[in-house]
C-alpha cells in the first residue's frame, strides 16, 4: 500500500488530524487496537475549558470551541452544551486564580450556592467562573472525524500495530517503509500520533524521544441518594485536588490524580475511588450511593506541559502529534488544523509564535 501521509494512531489527535488532511492529500491512519480510540481519547472527563491551561491551550481551546461549535450545528443532534466551572477556594485564593487567567469572573458565597445549591456552605468562601466552559460528546466527536476523513478519501486501518518504521528517502524527499501487522506501507510522511507510546514509535524511526510521561487519571461515575441536577456546574477545589459534575442523572467524579505509569490499558486503582467518595461527600449533600462504572486513562506530556507538534528535524519527513495531556479533546480540532497546515506548508503567520512554543525542537523537552 502507498500514501503521502501515514498517521500512526487512531485516537482523537490521528483522526483530527486525518479529517483536517484528507480532503488535501491521500492518508491512512493505522489503529494498533481493534477499536478506535480504545486508549486515552475513550476515557476522559469530555471537557473544553478555556481557563484550564497555560497560554498556548488557552488560545487552542477557544478556537476548537469555535471549530465544535460548527461541527455541532451541522449534526442532526448537538454535541456541545455549556457546562460552567466553578472553583472553590478562600476568597484570596479566588481573586489570585481570576487575576491569573483572564476570562474568569469572581463570584461569591451566595451566588455560589445559587448555582450549585448542594454544595454544603461552610466548604467555600467564593468561586472562580468559567462561564464559557463546554461539555462536548467525544465518541460523535470522533465519529466526526473519522467519517470526514474517510468521506474525503482516507483509509483507517485497525488490528495493525506499527512494528517497524524504515527510512528510505529517495533523491532528497522523505519517503518510509512502515510495518503495520501483515502490512507494508509506503508513505512520504510518517505522523507520530501514539498517544502514551510516541517515544516507542519514535525511536522506531529513529527520532530521539521527547521525554514523553504517560500519568494514570481517573474517572468514575456513582450514584446519588438525592437527584443530580443535569444543568449543574462542574466544581472544583482550587488545588483541583478533584473534580465533579453532572453526568445523565449520575455524577462523573475524578481524584485528579497524576502517577506516573507505563503506556498501557490503565486499570483502576479502587482504593483511588474510595477516598474521592469520601471528599465528594464531604463537600455536597447529595450523598454517593454507589459507583456505575469507573475507568482509568494515560495523560501523556513532556516536562514543560505542552504538546509536541511538528517536523523532527532529524528525521525529515517524521511528524509529531504527541503530549497532548490533559487538553488533547479541548484542543483537537485547532491543533490539528495546526498540524495540518505546517505538514501542507501552509501555516499562517498569525500562527507561528504558536507552533514554535509547541516545535519537538523548543527547549524544555528532554
Ligand atoms: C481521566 C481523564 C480525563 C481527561 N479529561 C479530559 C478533558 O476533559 N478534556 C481534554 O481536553 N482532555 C482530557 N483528557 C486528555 C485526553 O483524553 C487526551 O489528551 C487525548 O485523548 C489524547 O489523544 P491521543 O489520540 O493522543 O491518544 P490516544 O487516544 O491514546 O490514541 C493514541 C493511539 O495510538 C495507538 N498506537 C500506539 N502505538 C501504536 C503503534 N505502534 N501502531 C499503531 N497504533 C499505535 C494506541 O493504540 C492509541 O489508540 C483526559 C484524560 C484522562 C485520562
Amino acid at each position: 500500500m502507498e500514501t503521502q501521509v501515514l498517521i500512526i494512531g487512531g485516537g482523537i489527535a490521528g483522526l483530527s488530524l486525518a479529517w483536517r488532511l484528507a480532503p488535501a492529500i491521500p492518508v491512512v491512519v493505522v489503529e494498533a487496537e481493534a477499536t478506535l480510540a480504545f486508549h486515552t481519547s475513550s476515557r476522559s472527563a469530555r471537557q473544553m475549558q478555556p481557563s484550564y491551561g497555560p497560554a498556548p491551550i488557552a488560545e487552542l481551546t477557544r478556537r476548537s470551541i469555535k471549530m465544535v461549535r460548527d461541527i455541532s450545528a451541522s449534526l442532526v443532534a448537538p454535541i456541545l452544551k455549556p457546562r460552567p466551572l466553578l472553583t472553590l477556594g478562600t476568597v484570596e485564593e479566588v481573586v489570585a486564580l481570576v487575576a491569573a487567567h483572564p476570562g474568569l469572573e469572581v463570584i461569591g458565597h451566595a451566588e455560589t450556592l445559587r448555582r450549585s445549591p448542594d454544595l454544603h456552605a461552610d466548604v467555600f468562601e467564593a468561586a472562580a467562573l468559567d462561564g464559557t466552559a463546554m461539555e462536548v460528546d467525544v465518541p460523535a466527536l470522533i465519529e466526526h472525524y473519522r467519517s470526514q476523513a474517510v468521506a474525503a478519501g482516507a483509509v483507517v486501518l485497525t488490528g495493525a500495530p506499527v512494528t517497524r518504521i524504515d527510512a528510505t528517502a529517495r533523491d532528497s524527499a522523505p519517503g518510509f517503509t512502515v510495518l503495520a501487522w501483515e502490512q507494508v506501507i509506503s508513505a512520504a510522511l510518517v505522523v507520530n500520533a501514539a498517544g502514551a507510546w510516541a517515544d516507542t514509535v519514535a525511536a522506531m524511526a529513529g527520532a530521539a524521544p521527547r521525554g514523553l510521561v504517560p500519568y494514570r487519571r481517573s474517572v468514575a461515575i456513582v450514584s446519588t441518594k438525592l437527584p443530580v441536577d443535569p444543568a449543574g456546574p462542574m466544581v472544583e477545589p482550587v488545588d483541583e485536588s478533584f473534580y465533579y459534575r453532572p453526568d445523565g442523572g449520575h455524577l462523573l467524579i475524578s481524584p485528579c490524580e497524576s502517577v506516573p505509569a507505563e503506556p498501557g490499558d490503565a486499570r483502576v486503582v479502587d482504593a483511588d475511588i474510595a477516598e474521592l467518595i469520601g471528599r465528594i461527600d464531604a463537600v455536597t449533600s447529595l450523598g454517593v450511593a454507589g459507583v456505575v462504572r469507573a475507568w482509568t486513562g494515560l495523560r501523556t506530556q513532556p516536562a514543560d506541559g505542552l504538546p509536541v507538534v511538528g517536523f523532527d528535524a532529524s528525521v525529515p519527513g517524521f511528524f509529531w502529534l504527541a503530549g497532548q495531556g490533559g487538553y488533547g479533546i479541548q484542543t483537537s480540532a485547532a491543533l490539528a488544523t495546526l498540524a495540518a497546515a505546517l505538514i501542507t506548508g501552509t501555516l499562517p503567520n498569525d500562527d507561528h509564535d504558536l507552533a514554535s512554543a509547541l516545535s519537538p525542537q523548543r527547549a524544555g523537552l528532554k
